[in-house]
């Protein structure tokens, strides 16, 4: 699990609660809150389908 502040990297990430999904292109990028459900927490997407 990452939190909003986060640094975890280039990736695909979905919000725990409502499954909004971000992407973070730069390594440099903190994770956001969630700016639907203002949420902190985020799964990490493994195998994003593109
Ligand atoms: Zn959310």
């Amino acid at each position: 699990m990452f939190y909003a502040g986060d640094k975890p990297g280039k990736g695909t990430y979905i919000c725990t609660e409502c499954k909004h999904r971000i992407i973070i292109e730069d390594d440099n990028d903190k994770l956001p809150i969630c700016p639907f459900c203002q949420c902190a927490e985020w799964k990490k997407v493994e195998s994003p389908s593109q």
